[in-house]
């Protein structure tokens, strides 16, 4: 019982109460205490032995050295908003599609390839066409390293910003090398020797200046050097990178964007990261399981086989991926759907596991009995509802142990925004004569947070009484 172990941990000189989380370190030392033995498994772990159970794994090319070939390096565009991610990503796309896919229907699909030449050699190039480094933070903290070589785009008539700080840091912090574009060069006032000389503060100095990173100027509007730009990348790419993947193998890859069509039903555009990916294969991507049905490149033009570094839109999945998921192709359906829905399994686990920390009505007694506070939203179908109930409310004569907060109010149905305040301040919200609005149920279950609807007053008052009188601090 609790009482118990914060007494062992007293013991070891761990002073915590019982409500206060530990770290691993502390956990396993009482499980030695006590006489278990503590795992503490990562959810990277956890997964790792799932797949092992079917004797697959994740991230690693099959065979010896000589099966490997070399894959063109995928780019991330980052940089301070404005300064012309968005425009570049159009010009090279446009400026580089494909030989006898020009007049193709160009679809947005998250990512692109285009074509283009080093030193008397065609080359390949993926462009992650989600421009900023929230799409690449949010990939990277799900485990998945989608990019290669980052380009770090600076308008040069706006100089160092701190979003190219905070992008900068966050390649620098994945390791992954950067290319500076230094854009903008059109503008009337424009000063890229500027630009090279603020970005040597953060370890970006210039090859000119006799550091290693590349910058180059261009205009991204007028198509200026944007051909040396991505020469850069190449050279890059080839001189710190060793790019090579096995494609004779079940392909791997990484969910980019997914969404339910219309049509087509469940739509991820994968990148695909080692082996080759085929119409017909099972496939398991996160939680997600199904077959290929049909392939789709930036063209819309279907795709009979992927290999490294292609981008693909994959039709066949039963439900819908989430972006940063692993995709991993495996000898039968059967085993695909078994690993998707232990992996299911987990997930509803772990949201359970999160949603019995937050505070409802039922359970108050328990959970409050330290926080002696109660926090409400009272959202209502008139001002007047509103205010009356929220008077009467705070008219509940509970003594002084226990505190009503009201946090917010308003006239409305329940919203997510609402539901979304709650989960951040445990709160509940009250519903009067009102309903909820859009996905707030769903986020709200989701959320664990408790929703009440009353279109009595005197019901609402009675109801929250208890509650508060439950939450008296027992006298001992
Ligand atoms: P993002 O927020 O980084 O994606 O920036 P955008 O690509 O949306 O560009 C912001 C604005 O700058 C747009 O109006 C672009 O047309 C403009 N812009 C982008 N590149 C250049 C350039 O090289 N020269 C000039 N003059 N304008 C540019």
């Amino acid at each position: 019982n609790p009482a118990a172990l914060v007494q062992a941990l007293f013991h070891l000189g761990e002073m915590v109460t019982a409500t206060q989380s530990v770290s691993d370190e502390i956990l396993e030392l009482l499980g030695s205490e006590m006489n278990y033995n503590v795992l503490v498994v990562s959810p990277e772990d956890e997964d790792r032995e799932l797949l092992e159970r079917f004797d697959l794994t994740f991230g690693e090319d099959e065979g010896v050295d000589e099966d490997l070939e070399q894959r063109p390096p995928v780019v991330t565009v980052m940089g301070h908003v404005d300064h012309g991610k968005t425009r570049l990503l159009d010009t090279i796309r446009k400026a580089n599609v494909r030989e006898g896919e020009a007049g193709g229907i160009t679809q947005h699909i998250g990512a692109y390839q285009v074509l283009t030449e080093l030193e008397g050699n065609e080359r390949l190039i993926t462009f992650i066409d989600t421009p900023g480094h929230e799409a690449f933070t949010a990939m990277r903290a799900r485990g998945a390293k989608a990019t290669d070589v980052a380009i770090l785009v600076v308008a040069a008539d706006d100089g160092v910003m701190p979003q190219t700080i905070e992008a900068l840091n966050h390649a620098q912090a994945a390791d992954v090398p950067i290319v500076v574009a230094v854009n903008k060069i059109d503008v009337e006032g424009a000063n890229p020797a500027k630009v090279r000389q603020q970005l040597t503060e953060y370890n970006l100095v210039a090859e000119e200046y006799g550091g290693e990173t590349m910058f180059v100027d261009i205009s991204a509007k007028q198509n200026l050097n944007v051909d040396a730009l991505l020469e850069a990348v190449l050279l890059t790419a080839d001189a710190t990178l060793d790019l090579r993947a096995n494609p004779d193998q079940d392909a791997q890859g990484v969910a980019i964007e997914a969404h339910l069509d219309r049509g087509r039903g469940p739509v991820a555009t994968v990148l695909i990261q080692r082996g080759t990916l085929r119409v017909g294969d099972s496939i398991v991507a996160g939680d997600a399981y199904g077959r290929v049905r049909r392939m789709l490149d930036e063209n819309g033009k279907d795709v009979h086989e992927a290999t490294p570094s292609r981008p693909v839109q994959v039709v066949g999945f039963t439900s819908v991926p989430g972006a940063g998921d692993s995709l991993l192709v495996v000898d039968e359906d059967r085993i695909a759907r078994q690993i998707a829905d232990r992996r299911n399994a987990r997930k509803r686990n772990a949201l359970a596991a999160k949603t019995r920390k937050r505070i409802s009505l039922e359970d108050l007694d328990s959970v409050l009995k330290e926080t002696h506070q109660l926090n409400l939203i009272i959202k209502g179908d008139n001002s007047g509802t509103v205010e009356a109930l929220e008077e009467a409310l705070l008219g509940i004569d509970v003594g002084e142990e226990v505190e009503l907060r009201i946090i917010d109010r308003g006239v409305g149905g329940v919203t997510e925004t609402n539901v979304n305040l709650a989960s951040a301040s445990n709160a509940i919200i009250i519903g009067f004569n009102v309903r909820a609005e859009g996905k707030a149920t769903e986020l709200a279950n989701r959320e664990g947070v408790e929703v009440r609807y009353y279109s009595v007053i005197y019901k609402a008052i009675d109801e929250i009484e208890q509650a508060l009188k439950g939450m008296l601090k027992p006298i001992y």
